[in-house]
């Protein structure tokens, strides 16, 4: 039987820092919906990481719940870019908050 070396720490404990962390700063991102684009399919509030955006209670000219940044979820997104790369209609851009 093989014997596991892992020490037994839970999932939010940080076991081994990099010794260069504190020179590098969280990316944040800016998120831009052009409402009357979105098409309410949802692949962008499924992938987002860090769970930034939902579906708007409000509808676009052509009656989709377009999405929106969640309250109080303004400072959460890390422009990780995957909602824009995945919308399948242009619909949403991040630009890098310096
Ligand atoms: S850029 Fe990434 S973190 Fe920001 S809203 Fe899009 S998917 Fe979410
Ligand atoms: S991926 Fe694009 S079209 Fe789909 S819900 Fe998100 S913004 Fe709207």
């Amino acid at each position: 039987m093989i014997k596991e070396n892992k020490p037994n720490l839970s999932q939010d404990e940080i076991w081994r820092e990099p010794v260069n962390l504190a020179l590098f700063r969280k990316p944040q991102g800016k998120v831009h919906v052009i409402a009357e684009r979105c098409k309410e399919c949802n692949y962008c509030t499924n992938y987002c990481p860090n769970e930034v955006l939902e579906r708007s209670t409000n509808t676009n000219s052509h009656g989709y719940h377009y999405v929106q940044v969640k309250a109080g979820k303004e400072s959460s997104c890390v422009n990780c870019g995957m909602c824009q790369t995945i919308c399948p209609d242009f619909a949403i851009f991040v630009t890098e908050v310096q």
